[in-house]
């Protein structure tokens, strides 16, 4: 049996007196991430932040030290303003970067709510020009992508715009047929009154035509109709107010939370109870060079498409430049989005739909009766159906967008498909056989597709998952940011915006 005298324990006198106190700055690693990050803030010109500060009154904290403590907080997956306070308070790296300042989580969040509003992107930038500049971004080549992520809100407090416009009417119809009714039963007391619009209607002609009514109406032996008075009376102005501010609200979205009310419902990738629920959330796309976000916007739109133009022209703002070539993947292939590219003469490796599809070998063996297996004969402008027979040219359809795109469909119809034994196959039109045609659609896919093909564009297409999406990955997994802790559009921008640099931070502190 062993001896407890052979047992030694190393000295632990935690009231031992230190003759010179203990320095953090030794404690803490030379090649540790919070040393690179502080240096990186040291560098950055804080002016634009600095000159938000109004001065007078009591002495506030450092912006650079605020700054440096969010920052590292984030790094660490510390969200939470009460979280980073107790960190200052107990964990040696932000005691070191706060200098042994304390604020509390009120200063904490005031700071990265109000302090940062307008001028986070600047500093953002400034970062990435520094990682320009060090050659660890390339602002020439860049992929693009979007994620979404779940606001601060509740699921169940939705307002959708369909809903808004349907009560809205059925004031409008309600109050048209009780003006009707009191025509009907008081048409002499109604006679002076001036004819209602009632497709103009607001809270105030409300109020006044259903005083009017009730006046006509105040001696009429009219039962059935006076409750029906009596809750319009209480209830229908106020209502059409309130479902005209959610109108305002909503602009050109189909819904928002009651709680977050820039949250729109989107259908998120991450459906834990796979039953498709819509949540409100927000749509962040960011461009990327080698695994750093160079750019970041939110968007109200869930699909992918509508965001490609105003990113890049955000981008524009920020570099006073554009990419001279932009990867992304068939959400991203519109007609709209390939012209303002060739416009700004950027290389185009956007993916359309199909895209895959026509590189599957067995698809291309499969027979097609599909617009584009139709031989087209450009000169003369007409199409050959596979029976033969010439599509001629009947007319141009055109359509335009929200944001003012016009698309022109040309329409080619064949000359008679009675009796063609192909026509079971072919279509299930009961008229001959009209095909519609967006050529400058056609020839941009063809542009996408040569420069998807080609040995560069086989890169960016295998790089693409791998820069992108990556970041995604790190920041929904190893990051655990799956939802904002912030609410409304300048407030989530400042906290993605603070999720994006932490992850540039972090990732350059391990290559430093
Ligand atoms: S159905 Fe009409 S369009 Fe189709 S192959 Fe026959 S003739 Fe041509």
């Amino acid at each position: 049996m062993q001896s407890s005298t052979n047992i030694r324990f190393k000295n632990y006198t935690q009231q031992q007196l230190s003759l010179l106190p203990p320095s953090l700055e030794e404690l803490i690693e030379e090649n540790h991430p919070v040393r690179v990050i502080n240096q990186v803030i040291d560098r950055l010109d804080l002016q634009p932040l600095i000159k938000k500060y109004k001065g007078g009154g009591t002495s506030s904290y450092h912006p650079r030290m605020m700054l440096k403590v969010l920052v590292y907080a984030y790094v660490n997956n510390i969200y939470s303003s009460r979280k980073i306070e107790a960190a200052i308070k107990e964990n040696i790296h932000f005691m070191w970067l706060a200098a042994f300042n304390r604020p509390d989580h009120n200063t904490i969040n005031r700071f990265r709510s109000d302090r940062l509003k307008g001028v986070f992107k600047e500093i953002f930038t400034q970062v990435v020009m520094m990682l320009v500049e060090s050659g660890h971004i390339d602002l020439q080549k860049v992929y693009l992508d979007g994620t979404k992520i779940e606001a601060n809100a509740n699921k169940y407090t939705f307002v959708w715009s369909k809903s808004v416009q349907r009560y809205k009417n059925g004031i409008k119809k309600q109050l048209e047929e009780l003006w009707q009714y009191a025509e009907s039963v008081a048409k002499e007391e109604l006679s002076m009154e001036k004819p209602i619009d009632f497709e103009k209607l607001d809270a105030k002609k409300i109020e006044n035509t259903i005083e009017t009514i009730n006046n006509a109406l105040k001696d009429k032996p009219i039962d059935k109709k006076k409750q029906k008075l009596n809750y319009a009376k209480k209830n229908w102005a106020r209502n059409y107010e309130k479902y005209q501010e959610q109108e305002e609200i909503l602009g050109e979205r189909n819904s928002y939370s009651k709680t977050d009310t820039d949250a729109t419902f989107m259908r998120m990738k991450d459906d834990h109870m796979k039953n498709g629920q819509l949540k409100a959330g927000y749509n962040f796309q960011i461009s990327t060079s080698n695994q750093y976000v160079v750019n970041y916007t939110n968007h109200h739109n869930p699909t992918d498409t509508k965001t490609l133009i105003p990113h890049l022209e955000e981008f524009n703002k920020q570099f006073q430049t554009l990419p001279k070539e932009l990867t992304a993947d068939a959400g991203y292939g519109s007609e709209e989005n390939y012209e303002y590219l060739e416009n700004k003469e950027i290389e185009a490796y956007v993916k359309y739909n199909y895209f895959h599809m026509e590189q599957h070998k067995k698809r291309k063996a499969t027979p097609d009766f599909h617009q584009d297996k139709l031989y087209y004969n450009e000169q003369e402008d007409y199409y050959v159906c596979p029976m033969g027979q010439r599509m001629h040219k009947i007319g141009i359809r055109k359509t335009t967008n929200e944001n003012g795109f016009t698309q022109e469909l040309h329409l080619y119809q064949a000359q008679n498909c009675n009796a063609c034994p192909l026509r079971g196959m072919c279509h299930k039109s009961k008229k001959n056989r009209i095909i519609q045609v967006n050529h400058k659609l056609k020839r941009y896919k063809a542009k996408a597709k040569n420069l998807l093909l080609s040995e560069k564009g086989k890169e960016h297409r295998s790089q693409r998952p791998v820069d992108v999406e990556a970041v995604f990955g790190n920041i929904k997994q190893n990051k655990k940011f799956t939802r904002l802790n912030l609410r409304g559009n300048e407030k989530v921008e400042i906290e993605i915006g603070l999720v994006y640099l932490s992850h540039n931070l972090l990732k350059y502190a391990r290559t430093a």
